[in-house]
């Protein structure tokens, strides 16, 4: 490895920091002339060696930290070692289901990778040029480990455009046939890794999913739907169910997971629907009410917006709430941070002209890890509320 990038005097903090972004703007000189998505050493202002970085001019976030390391190459038994890693670190969730998260991204020393296993089916989402050149690696460990009937790369999002990639779904490995069934300790999901949402099953729900079982109320408004992963649990354990979702597809999915899991229709309806129509034009009342909106804030621009969306759903969503019931809440945009999630609810409360009590505030399951050095990576906020 001969091409170097220097970093301007001070620079070098936010990797003794361990934080493993590292923006144009902290770039002194670029020793070399490193390809984007190449294997850089970093150094500090003096020349001292820091470790190693995809470094990638075309991208704000210019080098992407690997290593601080001072010394070994990085080759195939390197990352293989460190993909072995990530899955060593998912024994435990393993255990229950085998639909889980096995790399996530900077959290787990891969700086744009995303793999989510879904039964036989491996899912990966590029999103860094660096990792885009360990394809072979990544599709030879999956192969090796997983044996899977399919691996799909979902890159599909707009922002892939800032780091100089195409947007694209390719099969990589396989054959695919559809929805894949999955299991989640007792409960039965059909998830779709070709045409779903996501990567086809909103696995960092998985606890919130149980929490909701546990909480065994009787009637369940679930909010944005989707293919029922909330609806199910809540049935499971006695509820009658509503289901609201503007996609019919996915409501066609909530079905199919009722039957899947030995539940009768008759007392689970869905609606198609948008929530906040549906929202305004009923008023019937449940003892537990799911709120599980897409990101509404995909640019950190549109904040102020989705606030305000964020704000609606929850102060109509309040009003569903029967006196003693519970609210399960998320946001699940990366630029919704607690602060501004709570002062959001603290606003939905106020103008739903309920009394509101936090009982729970949580996070993603721990196959979707937060690195205590990268809060970038702390996305999904769930607050759930005690209504009066
Ligand atoms: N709670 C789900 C995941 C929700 S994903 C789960 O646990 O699996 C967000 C869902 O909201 C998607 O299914 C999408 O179709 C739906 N959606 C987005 N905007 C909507 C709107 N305005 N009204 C109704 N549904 C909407």
């Amino acid at each position: 490895m001969n091409n170097a990038i220097r970093l301007k005097p001070g620079r070098e903090k936010s990797m003794l920091n361990r934080h493993p972004w590292i923006f144009s703007g902290g770039i002194q000189s670029v020793v070399g002339s490193p390809e984007p998505g190449e294997v850089v050493e970093i150094q500090s202002s003096v020349g001292q060696r820091l470790g190693s970085a995809f470094y990638n001019a075309h991208s704000q976030i210019s080098l992407r930290v690997i290593t601080d390391a001072p010394a070994g190459p990085l080759d195939r038994t390197f990352w293989m070692h460190r993909l072995d890693q990530c899955l060593s670190r998912r024994s435990r969730v393993r255990q229950t289901t085998n639909a889980f998260r096995v790399v996530f991204g900077e959290s787990d020393g891969f700086p744009g990778l995303v793999i989510d296993v879904l039964a036989d089916i491996v899912v990966v989402q590029l999103s860094s040029l660096g990792v885009e050149g360990l394809r072979e690696i990544i599709q030879d460990w999956i192969v090796l480990n997983f044996n899977p009937a399919a691996i799909i790369e979902r890159s599909e999002s707009s922002s892939l455009r800032a780091e100089g990639m195409n947007p694209r779904q390719e099969l990589w490995w396989g054959t695919t046939s559809g929805a894949v069934e999955i299991n989640e300790g007792s409960l039965r999901y059909l998830a779709d890794p070709v045409q779903g949402q996501k990567t086809g099953f909103f696995i960092d729900q998985r606890d919130n999913r149980r929490r909701v079982a546990e909480l065994g109320s009787k009637s369940l408004l679930n909010l944005f739907s989707y293919s029922g992963g909330f609806t199910v649990p809540a049935a499971l354990n006695g509820a009658s169910t509503v289901s609201v979702d503007s996609s019919e597809p996915a409501l066609a999915l909530v079905h199919e997971n009722l039957t899947l899991n030995g539940l009768e229709l008759a007392s689970h309806e869905t609606i198609a629907d948008d929530v906040f129509e549906f929202l305004r034009q009923h008023s019937a009342q449940y003892e537990m009410v799911i709120v599980d909106p897409p990101a509404f804030v995909k640019r950190r621009t549109d904040v102020d917006k989705a606030a305000r969306a964020y704000k609606d759903v929850n102060r109509l969503a309040l009003k569903r709430v029967l006196p003693g019931g519970y609210m399960l809440t998320c946001s699940c945009s990366q630029f919704v941070d607690w602060t501004l999630f709570r002062q959001i609810l603290f606003a939905a409360g106020v103008e739903s002209g309920r009394d509101v009590q936090v009982v729970g505030q949580f996070t993603q399951p721990e196959d979707h890890p937060v690195s205590l050095y990268f809060p970038e990576g702390e996305y999904l906020k769930t607050a759930l509320l005690r209504v009066f």
